[in-house]
């Protein structure tokens, strides 16, 4: 038995799972999960001493990759200061002016501990801002575990084969109307159905948890005009693409404003953080500048929020970093399209910058039903070959391969080969 096994098998008998979060279970691809030591760079090692080019990056977060030192040394400088204090800081100041000076349409921001806490939170805040209870999201994009998202949410629970969770009332998604992603008549619909009642529309403006799905042109727009003309809310679900796509995320990318944008994984670059921000009038409604109760006792925690800083401050002074990734994302999985081109095994290469996965289907994806024709176990397959030849994949088909700024060129090109050895055998 390896010590990653052998603290999985621990693990198992005191973590619902084994895991804290499912889709680290490996449940989806077989074999136990590797248990990680440390990380650094591009790469990560696990218990037994195994090395691996690591294309998760904690979902995203370790945009810089794994173990920066600037971010390293200013977090443990302030933990020098101590750990949290219950009150307001400087830190907290310069955070929320660094993204309300930088990003468009966000006038203001809420620190939150985690991308769902941002969503649950913006939600709430439409909901008062608007007073109107319904919300329109579309199946297969994720937003987090609270309740009323819950429904049709892709990624963990996609794998599961979970169409909705257990332990969510009826009456917690009752208000919760799905739509087909990148089909904007059955957004359409909901709205002539429901005219006056419909609080937001939320969108992960690339799809990023049923696999990688990108927007249709003129999806967005759409989108933003059909909001407008109804008097709902949009919200941007930018919690992988924010700070990814550019520093201005899915709206800078594509150039779409939307009223409140969410944001997780790279904005604490590593730490628990999420935040929700946007159009000054919609945010004045939060507590206690307004009537939409929203609070936390570590949110904007001094030391997340270091961390956060530093790597949005990095990410800011170096624009090109954005154009190289994007740059590097396409070129990489170009090259991946042609292999599997040449492959017999049925697949489809989609991605966006430098996000981008595999759907193991000969059917083109661009919303939800057409990523589930994936081949699941062809999935496993290929994750087990990668795995095996020190490449660590998301353990799961509907799930991002992430780009750091860490990876080079030519360890993109060492990918490029053992996929070959895949797809080509
Ligand atoms: C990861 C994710 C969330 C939830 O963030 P957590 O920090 O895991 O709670 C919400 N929305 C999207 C688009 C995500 O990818």
């Amino acid at each position: 038995m390896t010590r990653s096994q052998e603290l999985f098998e621990r693990a198992k008998r005191v973590i619902p799972g084994g895991v804290n979060s499912p889709v680290r279970a490996f449940g989806s691809i077989g074999g136990s999960p590797r248990m990680i030591r440390n990380a650094d760079g591009a790469y990560m090692t696990d218990e037994d001493g195994n090395t691996y080019l690591d294309f998760v990056n904690s979902w995203g977060p370790m945009i810089l990759g794994h173990n920066h030192p600037a971010i390293r040394e200013a977090v443990i400088k302030a933990c020098e200061n101590g750990l949290s204090f219950g009150a307001a800081t400087a830190l907290e100041v310069e955070m929320a002016e660094l993204i309300c000076r930088e990003i468009p349409n966000i006038d203001m921001i809420r620190m939150v501990n985690s991308g769902t806490e941002a969503v649950m939170s913006a939600i709430r805040a439409a909901r008062g801002y608007t007073r109107r209870d319904k919300i329109v999201k579309f199946t297969g994009c994720y937003h987090g575990h609270s309740d009323a998202l819950l429904v049709q949410a892709g990624s963990g629970v996609m794998t599961a084969g979970i169409p909705d969770s257990a332990g969510v009332p009826a009456g917690c998604t009752k208000d919760t109307l799905s739509a087909v992603y990148n089909d904007t008549a059955s957004v359409e619909r909901l709205f002539e159905a429901f005219p006056q009642e419909i609080a937001a529309v939320i969108v992960e403006p690339v799809g990023a948890n049923m696999g990688v799905v990108s927007p249709k042109p003129g999806f967005l727009e759409r989108l933003r005009a059909l909001c407008t003309r109804y008097g709902a809310v949009l919200i941007f679900d930018e919690v992988i693409t924010g700070f990814r796509l550019g520093f201005a995320g899915a709206q800078g990318y594509f150039g779409v404003d939307a009223d409140l944008v969410t944001y997780g994984k790279i904005i604490g670059a590593g730490m628990p953080v999420g935040a929700y921000g946007g159009k000054r009038q919609i945010m004045e409604c939060v507590a206690p500048s307004g009537p939409v109760y929203q609070a936390g006792t570590l949110s904007g925690n001094p030391v997340a929020m270091t961390a956060g800083l530093s790597q949005l401050s990095l990410l800011k002074d170096q624009p090109d970093i954005y154009t190289k990734l994007n740059e590097t994302g396409t070129w990489f999985f170009t090259q991946v399209e042609s292999i599997v081109r040449e492959s017999d095994i049925p697949a489809q290469v989609s991605f966006c910058g430098s996000l981008g996965c595999i759907f193991f289907t000969d059917t083109p994806v661009t919303n939800y039903e057409t990523a589930k024709t994936s081949d699941t176990a062809m999935y496993a397959k290929y994750f087990t070959y990668m795995l095996d030849h020190h490449i660590y994949l998301a353990p799961a088909q509907f799930e991002a391969m992430f780009l750091s700024a860490a990876h080079t060129q030519e360890e993109l090109a060492g990918v490029l080969d053992v996929m070959r050895g895949f797809f080509l055998k």
